[in-house]
């Protein structure tokens, strides 16, 4: 898949459109899920320009997988979750939009159900308020 520098990801990585931070490292970024599927959405990216796993270099997706977990412990420790989703799709018929890399780390509640991928857009002082929680959570590590 060729890589198309006007995605919404790409925007957000050169700084080109808004995004609610969680972390960034040299090679990846962290920031809050605008439509998450439950409280506490995180997308992590690498900076590298992959549209999908395809693409991506062993380097940067090592470098990814490893701010996902980390962040994902974060998660974990902030919002105690009962559990937790990682996923990560690769073109439109697996359910990919965005063509830039991304791994979601949605947390999970037995009696909460799954919303919709990409449909309901969150309120940005919500959204802060949790990444808030999240970054003290790294902050404490
Ligand atoms: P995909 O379907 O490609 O795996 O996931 C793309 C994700 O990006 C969706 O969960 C969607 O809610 C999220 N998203 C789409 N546009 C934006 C945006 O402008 N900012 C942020 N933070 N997330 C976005």
């Amino acid at each position: 898949m060729s890589y198309d520098p006007q995605n919404i990801f790409a925007k957000i990585l050169r700084g080109d459109a808004p995004c609610i931070k969680v972390c960034e490292s040299e090679h990846t970024l962290a920031f809050m899920d605008v439509m998450p599927q439950s409280e506490g959405h995180v997308l992590v990216v690498p900076k590298e320009a992959a549209a999908n796993i395809h693409d991506v270099s062993d380097e940067a997706l090592a470098a990814c997988m490893r701010t996902v977990k980390r962040v994902a412990a974060a998660v974990r420790e902030a919002l105690k979750p009962e559990g937790m989703l990682i996923a990560q799709f690769n073109g439109a018929a697996a359910g990919q939009t965005v063509e830039h890399i991304h791994v979601h780390i949605i947390p999970r509640w037995s009696d909460v159900p799954l919303k919709a991928h990409g449909r309901e857009r969150a309120d940005d002082a919500r959204l802060e308020a949790l990444a808030q929680r999240i970054r003290a959570a790294l902050q404490a590590e």
